[in-house]
């Protein structure tokens, strides 16, 4: 991979990517900082390596795609609210450009994948950036990751239909979780916060669109 590859022309993008993230009302500093460090254009295939910091998802293989750089922007933004984070869980890690982007939010990022070969490309995208503190595992994170939990923060990057408990009970105290909830066209971004004493607060943001979460591995 040419990770120089479109050099002066991916640094003018990136830095438009970062004013349009702050036009947009991505306000964290640590946020904004962290999606300034990760370049995303090594995630994707060199044919659309032009776009790659557009505001638009982009296809990755396999029928996924990597979510618009906004979209990445705003979960980090809502499950790290401004705290140092210990370790994050994603779910549905696709090409690791959002668990590149945790990994300098967190001490340490693990990732599950549902299909392998999407996991293959990224841990090899990931060791070429020099990233060691994500680990993606190739596992149905349907329900979460209950050996290494807790966690500080979940990220969900594939439509449920509902969030499930188990996975609630796999945030510390004070952590947060992200996930877009629904079917088909009306699914919302929802932030369940895990509040001292067992209670977690629900909160549903904006409509979002992502691809469904599906079980099993592949
Ligand atoms: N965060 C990713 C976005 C990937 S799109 C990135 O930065 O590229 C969502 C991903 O969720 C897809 O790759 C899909 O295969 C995966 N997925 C869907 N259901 C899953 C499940 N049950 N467990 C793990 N991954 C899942």
């Amino acid at each position: 991979m040419n990770l120089a590859g479109i050099g002066m022309t991916s640094q003018r993008a990136r830095l438009r990517m970062l004013e349009r993230l702050k036009e947009q009302g991505i306000q964290d500093t640590r946020v904004l900082a962290a999606m300034s460090a990760v370049p995303r254009h090594p995630f994707v295939e060199e044919s659309i390596q032009p776009r790659a910091y557009d505001d638009t998802p982009l296809p990755i293989g396999q029928g996924q795609t990597i979510s618009s750089p906004y979209t990445v922007a705003r979960a980090c933004e809502l499950a790290c609210h401004g705290q140092d984070l210990e370790r994050v869980l994603e779910i549905g890690g696709g090409c690791g450009y959002q668990a590149a982007v945790l990994s300098r939010l967190a001490k340490e990022v693990l990732s599950l994948e549902r299909i392998a070969k999407l996991v293959g490309k990224a841990r090899l995208t990931l060791r070429q950036l020099r990233i060691n503190n994500v680990l993606m595992k190739n596992a149905d994170g349907s329900k979460g990751y209950a050996a290494a939990a807790p966690f500080d923060a979940i990220v969900v990057a594939a439509a449920m239909p509902y969030i499930p408990d188990t996975l609630k009970q796999q945030l510390k105290p004070g952590g947060r979780l992200v996930a877009p909830v629904g079917a088909g066209e009306s699914q919302r971004l929802v932030v369940v916060e895990a509040l001292a004493g067992g209670e977690f607060q629900t909160r549903e943001l904006e409509a979002v669109k992502f691809v469904p979460l599906l079980s099993g591995v592949s």
